[in-house]
């Protein structure tokens, strides 16, 4: 039988990294992913000559020009740059915010009534916060943007995304969403971003040239379970808490259910990204996938068009697990598995399933690419 130097489990760009990294280090190894296909969550499958993002829409943005290098020098990546459009009951408003939005919230023309404006729209949530700090995510929102952009652009949709009342949200949340006073769509504060050409699976091909892999392999109803037998050491991506048998409990997820359709038509929207801010449509967003990799004319030589509608919605058994809940319950039995998993020898827990921990898919590879001793 053939010992492997490592077993990984998952093909989630954590363990395809990881499998680059090690070939390149003279070391063998098997990757082993439960599902029919490589590449984890970046996956994308090919529909009308499109590559639809099958688990969300995946833009990948840096500022780690190692990291820009690396993927770049797999394959190389187009320019798109993510703008997303907020549809708010029939009226279109440029996001993230910033002289677009307010020109089109207010009518303001000039960086100075912009700000004007914000303050006035603040007044009143800094006057009840009185010095304190923003408690939640409604006292962050209206104490940076103030009522009319909490209202139309803010307070639906995250109820929509996270399922519970912005009152009840931590502040940090809303952190990330950028406030500018020049006439800048750009989503990403970062300096690379873009879409790898010809899609994510190519990038997943490059890197797991010459890498043994096996599909539709789960680990935990395989031969592989034993994995001493076939490896030295494991690098798991799965749940950690699955690891552990649930022997404490198992930990919260939130989902998305995608509605992916096909349209007769070469542009439905317009734009890759469309949100929904308001209750009249029960998804969050509406993605066009052909507008990451096609650009002016291309958009139209391709006579059709796929969208997904997005819903938001609690996880249950036998769903995708997405976006940990990071409340204090959750944070606090993902810690006691933490635990356990530093004392398994041998085994290397890594990504988001594994760590419970939401990351973007460069700080995954920054950090597989920051791994001695391979
Ligand atoms: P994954 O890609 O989830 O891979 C884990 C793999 O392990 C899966 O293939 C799974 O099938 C496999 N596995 C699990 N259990 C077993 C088992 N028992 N046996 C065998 N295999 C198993 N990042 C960005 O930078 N930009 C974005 O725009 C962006 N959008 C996102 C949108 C959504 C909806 C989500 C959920 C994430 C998004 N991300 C984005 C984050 C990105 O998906 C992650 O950074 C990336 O997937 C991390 O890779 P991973 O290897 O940790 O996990
Ligand atoms: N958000 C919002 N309106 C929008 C887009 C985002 O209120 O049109 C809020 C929402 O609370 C969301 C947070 O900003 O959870 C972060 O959004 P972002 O798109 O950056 O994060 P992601 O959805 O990719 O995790």
């Amino acid at each position: 039988m053939k010992k492997y130097d490592y077993l990984i489990v998952g093909s989630g760009l954590f363990g395809v990294i990881f499998a680059y990294r090690s070939k390149q280090m003279g070391k063998n190894c098997l990757v082993i992913d439960k599902r029919p296909h490589l590449g984890g969550n970046v996956y994308c499958e090919n529909i009308v000559g499109i590559n639809v993002h099958k688990y969300g829409a995946h833009i990948f943005h840096t500022s780690n020009k190692e990291v820009w290098d690396f993927v770049n020098n797999i394959v190389p990546f187009n320019r798109y740059t993510n703008c997303p459009v907020a549809n708010y009951k029939g009226k279109l408003y440029n996001l993230p915010f910033n002289m677009n939005t307010f020109y089109q919230m207010w009518g303001v023309l000039t960086p100075e009534e912009a700000s004007a404006k914000i303050e006035e729209q603040k007044a009143e949530a800094v006057k009840m916060l009185n010095g304190r700090e923003p408690q939640n995510l409604e006292e962050q929102a209206l104490t940076l943007v103030g009522k009319d952009i909490f209202e139309k652009l803010i307070k639906e949709y995250t109820e929509k995304q996270w399922g519970r009342k912005c009152s009840e949200l931590p502040a940090f949340i809303i952190k990330r969403l950028p406030v500018r006073l020049v006439f800048d769509n750009n989503y990403f504060n970062d300096k690379y971003q873009g879409i790898p050409i010809g899609g994510y699976n190519k990038l997943i091909e490059g890197l797991l040239d010459g890498v043994e892999c096996l599909t539709n392999t789960d680990f935990f109803n395989s031969e592989y379970r034993d994995w001493q037998k076939y490896a030295d050491k494991l690098v798991y991506c799965g749940p950690l808490d699955q690891y552990f048998n649930y022997q404490y409990g198992k930990l919260n997820w939130r989902t998305v259910r995608f509605e992916t359709e096909t349209k007769d038509c070469p542009n439905y929207q317009g734009n890759a990204v469309v949100n929904y801010t308001s209750h009249d449509e029960s998804y969050t967003r509406i993605i066009e996938h052909k507008h990451f990799e096609m650009f002016g004319q291309e958009v139209y030589d391709c006579p059709k068009t796929v969208i997904s509608k997005e819903y938001s919605t609690e996880y249950k058994e036998g769903m995708e697990p997405y976006y940990p809940v990071n409340d204090d319950q959750n944070d606090q039995l993902a810690e006691r598995y933490r635990h356990l998993a530093e004392q398994e020898e041998n085994v290397i827990f890594g990504g988001r399933l594994a760590e419970y921990k939401y990351y973007d898919m460069a700080p995954v590879i920054e950090k597989v690419l920051n791994i001695k001793n391979i």
